[in-house]
């Protein structure tokens, strides 16, 4: 059987374009794949999946952010309204100097607001369910969990998953783990961290963010009469090599990692640092810890997303060689794999910008519609080009032969 669609990946990026695609294509066959055995195993489901707007002066970054946040707001509430708690954020600033900064802020917010004694409200703010979000957004395409994709590879017209299922279109949504595509300007870095689920007999009105973010208490208590609340996030970055990161992606659980610098002693210390950053926002009582969870956050070099088509660099290079001593090429004649498709680089605001990526990446493939400069790879293939390494690679490689 051949599907119309694959998507490699059942994260929030993999799902809202399961959503996106059903929306705008519905007769077509789609096939999600994940190593794991449901969606949201990896960092979606660590994710805290705040959704808080980008404070600060004007820039392109916050505008992509503030946009994608009313976008993702008003989606969730539109299909998922049970899964979204939309009560607000109260962001307040860490010390005296952030202080002077957040208020200087002011005159540029995108959202209104309103001033508290320590910091100020925002009513856009939200928390939503990571893993019922991702079912819900996923729930029309056809699964294949437990199903790790090893190889990929393209033959007249048609994409091949470890030579046993074919698509016409191949998307990877993969976060962290970029294994399988095999381009050096496509560089991800993993930022690990945590975050906690805790009870407390303290109900929490909203979500807070100071320097962790606290979540407002679920709607029911439990027979105890305590409430869940969230508290996220550590962040981590490890110098260690690509293979090491592969391998710790591919576990459930991180700390069944050999040698790798996320160990149980890190696991512990970052938990009790939530727990005593978040007792500097809130004075949460008879707090008991019910769930730990660990994941990494997919770093692009410029924190801006990776969308769109796959740049075959070898055979751009081919074509114009003179590229690699900085002669400028047309990014629209650059060479792109045939039906190949990424989101990727969402970072730490999955759960704020994957929907509105995935819905202009959904409006590239099936209607041909461009995507905003921003957010493609090519920006990062141009700057990639003309580093010295990549003369390396070129020769290394004999990319010109
Ligand atoms: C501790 C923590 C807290 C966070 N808090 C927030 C927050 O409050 N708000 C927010 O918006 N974001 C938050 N984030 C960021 C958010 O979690 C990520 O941006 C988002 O989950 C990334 O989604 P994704 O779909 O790109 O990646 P993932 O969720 O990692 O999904 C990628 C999937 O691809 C699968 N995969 C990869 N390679 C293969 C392969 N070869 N074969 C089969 N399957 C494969 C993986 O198993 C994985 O399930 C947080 C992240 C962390 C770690």
């Amino acid at each position: 059987m051949t599907y119309d669609y694959v998507i490699v990946g059942a994260g929030i990026a993999g799902c809202s374009i399961s959503h996106f695609l059903h929306e705008k294509d519905p007769q077509k066959k789609i096939l999600m794949l994940d190593r794991h055995s449901n969606v949201a195993k990896g960092a979606s489901g660590a994710a805290g999946a705040f959704l808080s707007p980008l404070l600060g002066k004007p820039n392109k970054l916050k505008n992509l952010v503030n946009k994608s946040l009313v976008f993702s707001t008003n989606l969730y509430k539109n299909v998922a309204s049970e899964f979204i708690i939309h009560s607000g954020v109260e962001r307040i600033p860490k010390d005296k100097v952030d202080a002077e900064k957040f208020l200087s802020y002011m005159e540029f917010n995108d959202f209104d607001y309103e001033l508290k004694d320590q910091g100020a409200f925002f009513p856009i703010g939200s928390k939503v369910n990571s893993l019922e979000i991702c079912k819900i957004l996923s729930k029309k395409s056809e699964k294949k969990f437990d199903y790790e994709v090893k190889h990929i590879s393209y033959d007249d017209g048609i994409w091949s998953i470890n030579d046993e299922i074919q698509t016409k279109k191949l998307i990877l949504s993969t976060g962290a783990d970029v294994s399988l595509i095999e381009e050096y300007y496509f560089n991800i870095r993993p930022v690990w961290g945590q975050r906690i689920d805790i009870k407390t007999s303290t109900k929490v009105s909203h979500n807070y963010h100071k320097e962790c973010s606290i979540s407002v208490s679920e709607r029911q208590r439990d027979k105890e009469g305590l409430y869940t609340s969230t508290i996220g996030a550590t962040h981590h970055r490890f110098d260690c090599d690509n293979q090491t990161h592969h391998e710790c992606l591919r576990k459930e659980d991180v700390l069944d990692c050999k040698d790798f610098p996320y160990t149980k002693e890190i696991y512990n210390s970052d938990t009790k640092k939530l727990l005593e950053l978040a007792s500097q926002i809130l004075n949460l009582k008879d707090v008991q810890i019910c769930d730990v969870k660990v994941g990494a956050r997919a770093s692009s070099v410029d924190f801006f997303p990776m969308v769109g088509n796959l740049i075959n660099a070898k055979d751009t290079i081919n074509k114009f060689p003179y590229i690699i001593n900085g002669t400028h090429v047309q990014k629209e004649r650059y060479d792109c794999y045939p039906n190949l498709y990424v989101l990727n680089g969402v970072s730490g605001r999955g759960f704020v910008l994957s929907p509105y990526l995935a819905s202009n990446l959904v409006d590239l493939i099936v209607e041909d519609k461009n995507l905003e400069d921003d957010i493609t790879v090519h920006r990062l293939f141009t700057r990639w080009v003309r580093t010295k390494k990549a003369k390396e690679i070129v020769t290394e490689r004999g990319y010109l032969n």
